[in-house]
This record gives C-alpha cells, structure tokens and sequence, in this order.
C-alpha cells in the first residue's frame, strides 16, 4: 500500500544510529536486532518500509483509538492547515475541545492545554503543591508519568529497565515518595505522621507502563478516601485511560472522582497534546487567572486541537462496546490458548488494553510485575513480529485495540499467537 525507501529497516537503523542516540527518538522504540522504520498507517494496519504489514496493538502507545489516519480526522487537520498551524492568539477550537472534555470527564471544570502528558504531570505537580502549600508528592512504584525530574523515581514504560536516570539531582527528588499499588496499608503507613506534608497522590488509574495492572476493588475508592481525610490532592494520570475506557475514562469507569486529571495521547487525535483539567476553585490558580506558572508557545495549537476535537466527535458509545467486546474476545481468546499450555502466564487488562505477563502469581504492583520472565516475552513479541502482529516490544508497556480493528483482526491475531505461544518453550 505504502511506498517503501529505497533503504530497508536495517540499513536505516545504522544510518540513524549514527545521528539520533540509540538510533530513535525515544527509548521503548528500539528493540533488537533494529527496529522496523515505518511506510505509513492505515486502520489498524502499520506497514513497515521493507513492504511487510501489520495489524498493530501498539498504536503509538496509546494514542491511535481510532486507528491510524483516520479519514475524518486527515480532513479536519488539512482544512485546519490551510488556515494556518499555530496563531500565538486563542482560537474557538480550544474552547470547543475544552467543553468537550468537561462534558465527559466527571472532575473537569477547566482545561488548561499543553503539548505532552508530561508537561500535565508537570504543570499538575506545581498546582497541587501551590495549593496545598506542600512540598511532597507521593506516586507509585513502576507508575510512569513522563520524563520530568520529580516523577523519574522507580518510574515505568521505558524507564522501568534502567529507573532513576542519572542526571536528576536527589535534592529535585527528596519530595517524591513511593508506594506500592493495591497496597492499603503501605498508603496508610506513609501517610501516617506525614499526611499534613503531602500535596498529592498521583495514579494511573490502571498501571499501564508496566504492563497493565487494574486497581483491585474499590482501591481507588480508599484513595479517594485517604486523600479526603488528609487534605490530599488526588490527581488522576489519565494519559492512557482518558477516552480509553470510557468517555469519561477511568473515573467514569471505575466511578472515582479525582481532584485532577491529566490527559494526553487520545486527547491530541495523533498529535502532540496535554491536558491538565479540574474543578474551577483549583484551576483558577494557572496563570494568568492566578500565579501558578505555567505557559507554551504550541499550547493549545489549532493543529493538534482540531485532531483531538474531530477524534472525540467521532468517538461514540457503540465504539466503546466494541471496544469493550474485542477486549473481552482477545483476553479469553490468550487464556484458553495459554491454559492448554505449559506456560506461566497472567493475561491482564481492562477495556481495550490488555497484555501477557509471563509469570506464576497474579500481578498486583511493580513487584509482581518484575517476577515475569522477559525473555520469554521477547520472544513472544518477535514471534509475533515475525507473523504480522506488531504489540510494544517490551513486557512493561500496554497492548492497546483501536475502533478500527474489527473481529476479523483479532480472530486472525489469536490464530497467529496459537502458533507462537505453541512454540515458545523451545
Ligand atoms: C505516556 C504517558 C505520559 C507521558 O506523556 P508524553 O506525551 O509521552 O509526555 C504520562 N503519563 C502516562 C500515564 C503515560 O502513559
């Protein structure tokens, strides 16, 4: 479908390795022995320049719900080009795509725009500590929340290889606590003493860069809870589960209502976006309503707003069920071909996210996570690479269906992981 270069994956990958570090703009996208360099996206279809096609359940990590060019979306941002890429000066989209997400995301009153899930984590930390006059943050072990300093402490996604980057003094570090998810008591016990110092919890809803990891019962509800009671500010990480799991995301999913939310990747409609949003009496606190800093030259550029606007319209509740449906299909599908097996596995994930842990015990937290055999996933992946099923080449990022991939897609997936689960012990 696409036109290849004239180059092929490999000789690509040396050509890249000498001017981008690692060869790649961005650490989970090298894999060995290279990567493959991408032709171009269609539906659920990523083809690679070596003229090899493949159904994809890594999605750009998350934010391609809709699959890759869809042809409303193209649309909307060619006419959007037309009359320019970025003003300096506010457009209406930003108005549109702000009532939009208050409309469906329970605890948004107000958006402030930006360009990366990780300057809304940034920008949420700032305001949560400006607000609360604290100082200390408490995040949980393997959560990822971008590639900013304070939330770099037993990070995941990419990171969860090689934690704690070099280059992060411990004085920018000393407020950010961790814990363990799904742990009550290990929150009440930091908590304990400490309560009247903490600014924020910050949570992924459902740990998805180390895997994916659902809160057990009511767990976000004790949060809720826990950060009332202490005067906590409860931030919900939705970068993945916003738009995912429900309109709403996570918070309508699971019914927990936090106090912030950061959004990302769906929100953009394929390109740079994020979002920090809330109720009023907190958000009025951004400049320039208030003196909480926080300012970019692309925020909320009409490019990237007329993408998420256009992506958010065309997201309805009958795609959500099939969303839902193909979930529910593919994990089934894994747990009946891995119980005929001689494998250790747990096959996780709510919605549309789902991945293999190859491990004995359930998986609860960062822990049980880093007990699976990763070697045994690798091969899992590249026997799947090897057939045309493209998921992220780690054990520690999520799988993701997209509103373009139908039955068909996941039945034929299924066939294909038979085939390779089959012979992944020798
Ligand atoms: C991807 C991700 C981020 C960072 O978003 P970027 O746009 O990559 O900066 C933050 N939080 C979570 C939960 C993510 O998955």
């Amino acid at each position: 479908m696409f036109r290849g270069s004239i180059m092929k994956s490999k000789e690509l990958f040396e050509r890249a390795q000498r001017v981008l570090p690692g060869g790649v703009s961005s650490p989970v996208r090298r894999f060995d022995p290279h990567p493959f360099f991408a032709a171009g996206g269609k539906g659920c279809i990523l083809e690679s320049v070596d003229g090899k096609s493949y159904i994809d359940y890594c999605l750009a990590y998350g934010p391609l719900i809709l699959g890759h060019a869809h042809p409303r979306v193209v649309e909307a941002v060619e006419r959007q080009i037309e009359r320019g890429t970025t003003y300096g000066v506010p457009s209406e989209g930003e108005i549109e795509l702000a009532e939009t997400i208050i409309d469906r995301v329970p605890c948004a009153e107000m958006v402030r725009f930006m360009n990366s899930g990780t300057e809304a984590t940034m920008a949420a930390v700032r305001l949560a500590r400006a607000y609360t006059g604290r100082d200390k943050i408490v995040k949980f072990e393997g959560s990822y929340h971008g590639a900013h300093d304070y939330v770099l402490v037993k990070p995941g996604s990419g990171a969860a290889a090689a934690p704690d980057s070099p280059g992060i003094p411990e004085d920018t570090v000393k407020n950010t606590l961790t814990t363990v998810f799904n742990d009550e008591e290990a929150m009440v016990e930091l908590i304990d003493g400490m309560g009247d110092e903490i600014a924020c919890i910050l949570v992924e809803p459902v740990m998805g860069n180390i895997g994916c990891i659902e809160p057990e019962n009511a767990y976000l509800n004790f949060l809720r809870d826990v950060t009332r009671e202490n005067d906590i500010l409860l931030i919900f990480d939705e970068v993945i589960t916003g738009f995912r799991l429900a309109a709403g995301g996570a918070q309508e999913y699971y019914r927990v209502k936090p106090d912030l939310v950061t959004l990302g990747k769906i929100v953009g409609g394929g390109f740079p976006m994020g979002a920090l949003a809330g109720p009023r009496q907190i958000m009025e606190n951004i400049a320039p309503a208030g003196s909480v800093y926080q300012a970019g030259t692309f925020n909320g550029n009409p490019v990237s707003v007329t993408a998420g606007l256009e992506t958010l319209k065309i997201l309805d509740d009958k795609m959500y069920s099939s969303l839902e449906r193909m979930g529910s299909h593919l994990r089934a599908g894994l747990r009946d071909l891995l119980s005929d097996m001689d494998l250790e596995y747990q096959v996780a994930g709510p919605a549309s996210m789902f991945q293999i842990y190859f491990t004995e015990d359930e998986v609860r937290n960062y822990a049980d996570a880093k007990k699976s055999d990763t070697e045994l996933f690798m091969k899992y992946f590249h026997g799947l690479l090897e057939r045309g099923v493209f998921i992220p080449p780690s054990q520690f990022e999520c799988c993701f269906i997209s509103a373009a991939h139908e039955m068909d897609h996941i039945n034929s997936t299924l066939e294909i992981a038979e085939d390779v689960l089959s012979h992944l012990k020798n």
